[in-house]
């Protein structure tokens, strides 16, 4: 079941279009995310599916019924910011029961709803602190936990963990996923940060000024990237972009020194243009076995980066390729000649322009 959709959704302030055209599907149960660079728009459409924006066309839906003009408290979502607005004043309890207690619930109820919340988030025992004794982490749990209790049908987070130092980010990455799962809440995250969403999703978009540009798993995302944008802000590629030439039962592309043997011959026509995105690990240096694909270049840069090491090879036109490999305590040195090979079906097939 769609739990919420965005049907050619717009938005403009003033004469800028910030938002455009969107359209979107979001399944019940489903941990969506929207990734892009800053200033993409993603605020802003988290923002109409929450009511604190109006679209200016096109139609927001959630659970099949139009939201567009429904103000925020009569819509089934909750908001997460990065700046948890917890009430200072008011211990962990009573942060967690104060929708309920609007709501005019009986005390019991109250008492074992946030009691099962905060088991959720991992914070039961916490009920009398003062939030402001709690760690930033603590606090954004106390935020989850209290958007949670009032049983949203969307939860919509705005880069939540934005503010937490990256060991905590990481912690609360695979414990949001867990709360996630385990209450089956449909859940709309906001982030720019790509390996965040690649490891949180069961699927995302990703956007790029003002529009979606694919939707997919992680998996479909990273290794079938449908742009040269979805390409290059997934973790790092090297686009390769030339003429085919289709000769027999094979087909080549030339880009400068790279003469690339294509997979799936049959795609591509004599003298189309194409696109290619070679992921740097993709790539074999010095390979003991003859590989479809081989190049001459120089190590021009080795960065260690911990379990792999990222050199930047360069080729004989100048350019510099991406090539990762595992970490070795013997890796290849700065100015080193190799050969760098990779098979054609690793490749990913962008797009193909006539000429
Ligand atoms: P993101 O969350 O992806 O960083 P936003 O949705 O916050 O992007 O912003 C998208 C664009 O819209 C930006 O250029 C931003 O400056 C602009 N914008 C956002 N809100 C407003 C507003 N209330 N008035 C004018 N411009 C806005
Ligand atoms: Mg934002």
């Amino acid at each position: 079941m769609t739990a919420v959709s965005l049907n050619a959704v717009e938005k403009s302030f003033g004469s800028a279009k910030v938002v455009k055209s969107i359209n979107l599907s979001v399944n019940q149960g489903e941990f969506f995310s929207l990734l892009g660079p800053s200033g993409c728009g993603k605020t802003t459409t988290l923002r109409m599916i929450a009511g604190l924006e109006t679209p200016t066309s096109g139609d927001i839906m959630i659970r099949g019924v139009r939201m567009n003009t429904v103000p925020i408290n009569r819509r089934p979502t909750n908001l997460i910011f990065q700046k948890h607005a917890l009430f200072p004043h008011l211990n962990v309890f009573e942060n967690v029961a104060f929708g309920l207690k609007l709501k005019s619930m009986k005390r019991a109820v109250i008492e074992r709803k946030v009691g099962e919340m905060l088991e959720v988030v991992s914070l039961s025992g916490f009920e009398k602190r003062s939030v402001n004794e709690l760690s930033g982490g603590q606090q954004q749990r106390v935020a989850i936990a209290r958007a949670l209790v009032n049983e949203p049908a969307v939860l919509l987070l705005d880069e939540p963990l934005g503010a937490l130092d990256l060991k905590l980010q990481l912690r609360l990455q695979r414990e949001l996923r867990r709360i996630q799962r385990s209450t089956g809440i449909t859940f709309i995250y906001v982030t720019h940060n790509q390996s965040e969403a690649l490891t949180m999703s069961d699927r995302l978009a990703v956007m790029n000024d003002g529009r979606v540009e694919q939707v997919g798993t992680p998996a479909e995302i990273y290794l079938k990237s449908a742009t040269s944008f979805v390409a290059s802000f997934i973790g790092r590629t090297n686009l390769i972009e030339g003429v085919v030439e289709v000769e027999a039962d094979t087909a080549r592309m030339t880009d400068g020194p790279i003469i690339a043997v294509l997979d799936e011959v049959e795609r591509f026509q004599n003298g189309e243009r194409t696109l290619l995105s070679l992921r740097p690990e993709r790539i074999a240096i010095n390979p003991a076995q003859k590989m479809d694909n081989a190049i001459d270049a120089t190590v021009a840069e080795v960065e260690f980066l911990g379990s792999t090491i990222l050199y930047r090879m360069r080729i004989a036109d100048g350019r510099l390729l991406f090539v990762q490999a595992l970490a070795d305590s013997n890796p290849y040195a700065e100015g080193a000649s190799v050969q760098l090979g990779w098979n054609r079906d690793v490749a990913i097939f962008i797009r193909s322009t006539s000429i």
